[in-house]
């Protein structure tokens, strides 16, 4: 995962959890604001519906002496005249009715709990109605006034009942009933609240029965409910004990109070179920989640664009110092490549171009390692993929003072480089910067000799002394051949130096050619040349020199006719030292030169 990729999780992830915590915080002070709404509405709906009530059982109260003082009301409630009853208070009536039209009853009772005048029902009379009417019978029986609902034939009103008396001797009582449904009209006017009057079932008569049909739990509705069923459904709904609710049904938000109407026992006898439209007042749950999704989104585009943009210019100088090191790297000579000690991981151009790969995919399908390019020889200097049992990478890092050199041949080309190595470790990572640096031809220069391609003499003393050491440790011999043309100044007088040197580069193949490439051929000096042979015999080599004396004899050498060589020949004695070796083999030259040139001594 990229860097960039990596902050852009991070910054996403702190913007969701810092937008998640602040809409959880917002919901639940949203959550409480509703609860003190709800529970502050339906203290106060409460509270006024007990104020209605109280202002209905004072009002027919002051009603009731209004309408005993009506002339012969008394009278006719003494004596159980229903006409005359009639006739004395039917103005009485109307007035009563026009004054508040939810007036569904003005009865007036006899104490011996018959029914005397339904004035609204005036056909109606004479039934034993206190035996059906609580309400009525403790009238009867304590001759006090009695309030609250009850059922009757005219549905469930609110009922007042007054107690009449005839010189302190109860007569009988007159009742008044208000229908619910002027506490429905009451609510509405006090508190703005739409409401629905829901009876108990158990409180309906046998005449209301027929009415209502369609309910909820214990209750039936008295009314078309339309678009509210679905609100009281749910409000109903695992909340058996009809509490106070706030609700959000499509997309708007009520508050829903239920007021109980009792009877004067307090026997429930129905509900009034208040319904509070608050849509708008307080923000609804899906105000705040669309809110804070904004903010999230808005917040996210923010930070997003500053992190490109910041980001966008750090990349920027990033990119470029990379572009820098890789120009450096790719303008060197040498080869670097970086690895964490087994893979590579970087390499420059140069490597590219020596090994001739595109790219290091190509290269790493054939290869796993470099060090699969190392050679070695028998001078065992040059470094291998495995050196004394340790990684040639952390080998360079343990020999850093050492001059390390690596062989390897590619397109049949052998090169000698130097290695050279920088470890550095990065929070665990560790790599080595290793560079190779191609000491090929300054090799060259240094070991072989400029006009023949021979090794020169300093390569020779080098080669010598291993090889020395080598026949002292195994116990084998070798042999030293010198060789010296013979009046090779009359060769440059006659014919001219570059004659001369064309006569030492012949010369020189012909000793070459004529030898094994594990011997090694070197000038010694000027026309002077030198052969060292390991593991030979004296012998073998003495036969050797006359057979090249020979050859050199027969060679044209035009426009030169004849060049002749005298020779040397010596084997190493055990416990000789290279310079007694040469001094001898000095001295065969010079022995072969004395008796006459063109032979060989030994
Ligand atoms: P001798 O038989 O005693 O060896 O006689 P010589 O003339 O070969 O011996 P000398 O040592 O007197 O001369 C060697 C000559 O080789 C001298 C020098 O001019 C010549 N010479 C040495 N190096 C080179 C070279 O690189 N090129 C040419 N053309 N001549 C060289
Ligand atoms: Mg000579
Ligand atoms: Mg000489």
């Amino acid at each position: 995962m990229s860097i960039k990729l990596r902050a852009q999780l991070i910054i996403a992830f702190i913007v969701l959890m810092v937008s998640a915590t602040l809409t959880f915080y917002h919901l639940s002070q949203e959550r409480k604001y509703v609860k003190e709404r709800t529970e502050h509405s339906s203290v106060n709906i409460r509270h006024a519906f007990g104020a209605i009530i109280q202002d209905t059982e004072h009002l027919y109260r002051f009603r009731t002496r209004a309408t005993l003082g009506v002339t012969g009301v008394i009278d006719a409630v003494e004596n159980k005249d229903t006409q005359a009853l009639y006739n004395a208070i039917l103005p009485r009536y109307n007035a009563l009715k026009e004054e508040n039209p939810y007036l569904t009853v003005m009865q007036f009772h006899a104490s011996d709990g018959r029914s005397i005048l339904r004035v609204h029902l005036k056909e109606k009379f004479g039934d034993d109605i206190a035996s059906k009417r609580p309400m009525l019978r403790e009238v009867h029986k304590t001759h006090k006034m009695v309030s609250g609902f009850e059922g009757g034939l005219g549905g469930i009103a609110f009922r007042v009942i007054m107690p009449i008396f005839k010189q302190n001797r109860y007569i009988g009582a007159v009742e008044f009933g208000v229908d619910a449904e002027y506490f429905v009209d009451r609510i509405k006017h006090l508190t703005g609240s739409d409401s629905i009057v829901l009876i108990n079932k158990e409180s309906i008569g046998a005449a209301d029965a027929e009415k209502y049909s369609d309910g909820i739990g214990h209750y039936f509705y008295t009314s078309d409910l339309k678009e509210k069923k679905e609100l009281i459904e749910q409000f109903a709904y695992q909340n058996a004990r009809l509490e106070s609710r706030h609700l959000e049904i499509n997309s708007k938000a009520y508050e829903i109070n239920p007021l109980f109407l009792k009877d004067s026992r307090n026997r429930d006898l129905g509900v009034i179920i208040s319904i509070n439209d608050v849509t708008g007042i307080s923000q609804n749950i899906h105000d705040v989640l669309l809110g804070s999704l904004m903010v999230t989104i808005g917040m996210m585009i923010l930070l997003w664009s500053l992190f490109e943009y910041t980001f966008g210019a750090l990349i920027g100088k990033v990119n470029l110092q990379e572009r820098y090191i890789n120009t450096i790297l790719d303008s060197q000579k040498n080869i670097v490549i970086v690895t964490d000690g087994y893979d590579i991981i970087f390499a420059n151009r140069a490597f590219y171009d020596y090994f001739g790969f595109e790219n290091l995919v190509a290269f790493k399908r054939e290869h796993s390692c470099i060090c699969e390019y190392f050679e070695s020889d028998e001078s065992g200097r040059y470094i291998m993929p495995l050196v004394d049992g340790t990684v040639w990478t952390e080998y360079l890092i343990e020999h850093e003072n050492e001059e390390l050199q690596a062989k390897m041949t590619v397109n049949a080309k052998t090169s000698i480089f130097t290695v050279t190595s920088k470890r550095m470790d990065y929070r665990g990572k560790i790599r080595h910067v290793v560079v190779f640096t191609d000491i090929t031809r300054i090799n060259e220069l240094a070991t072989q000799d400029v006009l023949t391609g021979v090794a020169n003499r300093f390569q020779f003393d080098k080669v010598l002394g291993h090889t020395v050491r080598m026949a002292q440790r195994s116990q084998r011999g070798l042999s030293l051949m010198l060789l010296d043309i013979d009046y090779f100044k009359k060769v440059n007088d006659t014919y001219g130096h570059l004659t001369g040197d064309e006569v030492l580069k012949q010369f020189t193949a012909i000793l070459t050619q004529n030898v094994r490439k594990t011997d090694t051929v070197a000038r010694w000096g000027g026309e002077e040349f030198v052969i060292l042979f390991p593991d030979t015999e004296l012998s073998a080599i003495v036969k050797l020199a006359e057979s090249l004396r020979q050859k050199i004899e027969a060679y044209s050498f035009s426009p030169v006719e004849r060049v002749t060589c005298s020779i040397g020949v010596v084997a190493w004695n055990e416990g000789e030292t290279i310079d007694e070796l040469l001094k001898r083999v000095d001295q065969k030259l010079y022995l072969a030169k004395e008796l006459g040139r063109n032979r060989v001594e030994s």
